[in-house]
């Protein structure tokens, strides 16, 4: 283990992550931010957000480079690799990494979330050949083309808005008879002539040969089936939280459990952002969450 004891390490480099490292590099805290792949979040996914206050329409790439360059500007170091873990070390935390282990005094977790899977037959299998988990990644290889969209939250309502100005038609599956989205987006989505809605609808087998050529759709109230034949299927059902690597207080879905001042069950180790049970996850909620950990986290300093 190396022998420095940072003050503070922040796992994530999303909104929330890098949030609480602007707010603790001008705490003056000694920090590191571990990212496992590149720095943005999930929202680095999206092609617009729109609901950022005092930002005008801007895509999720953009935002989160800015977020990147003020937080680097207060001196922000990252290292990119993989956290397998956080401990309680008594008098300091030990996070251990794929590159070896690291001291510090606390931990902010800031790890997101990830696509939650359909679990249904020739999904894995055509991961990559048909099935995506991505619009603004994978929309470009489906243009003029028939796709589904599975879900009817924000993330399958805006993602569908999105593939809507590339592809053919949009077959949109959802297993209960009203959206979960935001009612803008809902009116937008409603109104698209290319997204045609499927209600009371679930996907429940995934076909093809080499590329995916079709999906099995069953209606839940009329046990009614039919095969849809679409190049693509986009699943956006929702999310899992990337808590996998510690051991602390969590809902029964995983998303860890903390208290107003973001505060785990594990002294010295705060959690920001999706990964946490809360009601909302936006970057205006990740931003708050990262900005009360860091202050928790200064806090705690002061008392050690
Ligand atoms: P979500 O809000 O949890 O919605 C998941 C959707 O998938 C729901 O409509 C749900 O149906 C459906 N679903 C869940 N499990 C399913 C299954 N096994 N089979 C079929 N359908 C299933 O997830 P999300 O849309 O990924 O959003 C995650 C979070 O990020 C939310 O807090 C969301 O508000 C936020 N977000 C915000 C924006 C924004 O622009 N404001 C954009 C993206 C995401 P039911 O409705 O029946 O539960």
């Amino acid at each position: 283990m190396a022998d420095k004891t940072y003050d503070l390490i922040i796992i994530g480099g999303g909104p929330g992550g890098l949030t609480a490292a602007i707010y603790a590099l001008r705490a003056k805290l000694d920090l590191l931010l571990i990212e496992k792949t590149g720095i943005g979040g999930q929202i680095a996914l999206s092609d617009v957000v729109e609901n950022y206050p005092g930002t005008a329409p801007i895509s999720g790439v953009e935002l989160m480079a800015k977020f990147e360059e003020q937080a680097k500007a207060f001196g922000l170091e990252i290292e990119y690799t993989e956290v397998q873990g956080v401990r309680d070390g008594g008098d300091h935390r030990v996070v251990s990494t794929t590159a070896g282990e690291l001291r510090t005094k606390a931990v902010i977790i800031a790890s997101g979330a990830k696509p939650r899977r359909l679990d249904v037959p020739g999904e894995v299998e055509y991961t990559g050949r048909g099935v995506s988990y991505c619009a603004t990644c994978d929309g470009f290889f489906f243009r003029g083309k028939d796709v589904v969209v599975v879900g009817g939250g924000d993330t399958a309502v805006k993602e569908a808005l999105f593939l809507a100005k590339m592809v053919n038609k949009i077959e949109l599956v959802h297993r209960r008879d009203a959206l979960r989205a935001e009612k803008i987006i809902q009116e937008k989505a409603l109104n698209d002539p290319k997204i045609e809605f499927h209600w009371d609808s679930v996907v429940t087998e995934v076909t093809g040969d080499k590329t995916v050529s079709g999906v099995t759709v069953k209606n839940v109230k009329t046990d009614a089936v039919m095969e849809l034949a679409v190049a693509g299927v986009f699943v956006f059902v929702g999310i899992l939280p990337n808590s996998d690597f510690v051991d602390c207080d969590k809902d029964e879905a995983g998303f860890i459990k903390t208290d107003e001042h973001m505060r785990t069950s594990i002294p010295g180790v705060f959690a920001a952002g999706d990964v946490r049970t809360t009601v909302l996850r936006q970057v205006a909620t990740a931003v708050g969450d990262g900005a009360i950990a860091a202050y928790a986290a200064g806090e705690f300093l002061a008392n050690l």
